[in-house]
């Protein structure tokens, strides 16, 4: 168990310090941002659609190692996505961060179960999804420079 923790703190090590698709996306045509002020944590998610789906994906902000390693895999798991699979993904991530319960099998999102002890940090977790799911809902429209 302590050694599965360790891989799992790992992964949340890993995605804070080699955050993958941070950045804003030049060509993106949807765009919304959250942010977190108990904990002073800010996200913005950029879209660049492919049909219904999410051709390319990034974020940028700031915050704590929570909420910057939790953007960092959000756009992992949610690329190529729909918004009705986006939205399921987000409800397993959201199940795993609130209750604590872990899928059987490994999964990087299964690293924020711990977060679940410390409700306080549930919305650090879930700043970039929020963000995520509300760009996907948007029409597409150039984004403003
Ligand atoms: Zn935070």
């Amino acid at each position: 168990m302590s050694d599965l923790t360790d891989l799992y703190q790992a992964v949340i090590l890993d995605h804070n310090k080699r955050p993958r698709n941070r950045g804003k996306l030049p060509q993106a045509t949807r765009v919304a941002s959250g942010d977190n002020p108990t904990c002073g944590d800010n996200c913005t998610v950029y879209l660049q659609m492919d049909g219904d789906r999410i051709g390319k994906i990034g974020f940028d902000g700031s915050g704590c190692a929570i909420s910057q390693a939790s953007a960092s895999l959000m756009t992992t798991q949610l690329a190529g996505k729909t918004l009705s699979e986006a939205q399921s993904e987000f409800g397993e991530f959201r199940d795993i961060v609130t209750t604590g319960k872990e899928p059987e099998e490994f999964s990087e999102v299964a690293a924020f179960a711990g977060v679940h002890a410390f409700p306080a940090r549930i919305k650090c977790a879930t700043l970039s999804w929020h963000a995520a799911i509300e760009a996907l809902k948007k029409p597409d429209s150039p984004v403003e420079e």
